[in-house]
């Protein structure tokens, strides 16, 4: 069964400014390198549908998505700054309504076995994004937005959202801490960006903060330490990947050194758990990356992984 590969062309309309990081163009440098692969044949596009109000509403404040509607420039060219480092262009809500709706889709494919895996390849990025709050060129949470449908419109009572981005997943954390029907795993760069909102002693959210300059071995080790134990036990019906490759040591916005073989081993690893308890049933939606070669490069590996070789 091949993969489910979700996106939307209205994603690359997210403009927030010139020379910035999280650009347009991360989605051609992943287009190019899936075509040069050979891992295009692998899999199968889907559009990404618009995420609906009720969707949203399940993860974020009503008037917190009145806000990020009404905060929307009506004129090219324009920018609106919804904080320091996250910014509206004209094309911002329509890509960020389809970069929601991208998990739903995924959600509902693999539900409904018509693909074992999904990968959303969509922006922008979503797991900063809290229940009230936008930040860290984020929106809507994306990965939260397919869980609580998952949880809703399927009726699941255990899913497990892993982040393996190099920041925190603040508001992945913000949406579901204390929610036990979630297991949230969360590996990042400490002290760093966010700086806020990772500590907490609710049982259903397992933090895995690593010092600048963790290599491949370190972070393999601590993830076999502390997180697939607890996944194993948890014994998900979906797993949910929160798929940031922002700590790869090419990538300047932060300061791990991993490698794509890294991205690609925990990615096998979570394929394996989800095929020990959900038969393989995995969504994944694209974080950050900010290197476009080393980000092509991974989701690429990711993608192989994803769809496995059983
Ligand atoms: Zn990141």
């Amino acid at each position: 069964m091949n993969l489910a590969f979700i996106g939307h062309h209205l994603c690359e309309d997210h403009k927030p400014g010139n020379h910035h990081p999280e650009c347009p163009e991360r989605l051609h440098a992943i287009a190019d390198r899936l075509i040069s692969s050979g891992m295009e044949v692998l899999v199968t596009h889907y559009d990404a549908p618009e995420v609906t109000l009720e969707q949203l509403w399940r993860v974020h404040d009503p008037a917190y998505v009145d806000l990020i509607f009404n905060s929307a420039p009506k004129v090219a060219g324009e920018l609106s700054w919804i904080d320091g480092d996250t910014a509206m262009s004209l094309g911002t809500l329509p890509a960020a309504l389809r970069a929601a709706g991208a998990s739903i889709l995924g959600v509902d494919l693999v539900m409904s076995d018509k693909h074992h895996a999904a990968f959303c390849c969509v922006r922008p990025p979503g797991h900063h994004a809290e229940r009230r709050r936008s930040m860290g060129f984020c929106f809507f949470n994306n990965v939260a937005v397919g869980t609580a449908h998952a949880l809703a419109a399927h009726g699941l009572r255990r899913i497990a959202i892993i982040d393996f981005d190099v920041h925190h997943g603040n508001g992945t954390q913000d949406i579901f801490e204390g929610d036990e029907r979630v297991l949230f795993c969360s590996s990042f760069q400490h002290p760093f960006y966010p700086g806020h909102g990772w500590e907490t002693d609710a049982p259903n959210i397992v933090n895995l903060p690593l010092p600048k300059l963790t290599d491949g071995p370190t972070y393999r080790a601590a993830v076999e330490k502390h997180w697939l134990p607890r996944i194993d036990a948890f014994a998900p019906e979906l797993i949910m990947i929160s798929a940031g490759f922002d700590g790869h040591a090419e990538d300047d916005m932060a300061h791990f050194n991993l490698h794509t073989a890294d991205f690609g081993w925990i990615t096998r690893e979570l394929h394996d758990l989800a095929a020990r308890h959900c038969h393989q049933r995995v969504v994944s939606c694209l974080e950050g990356g900010y290197h476009l070669n080393a980000l092509g490069r991974c989701v690429s590996t990711h993608v192989d992984e994803l769809i496995g070789h059983a």
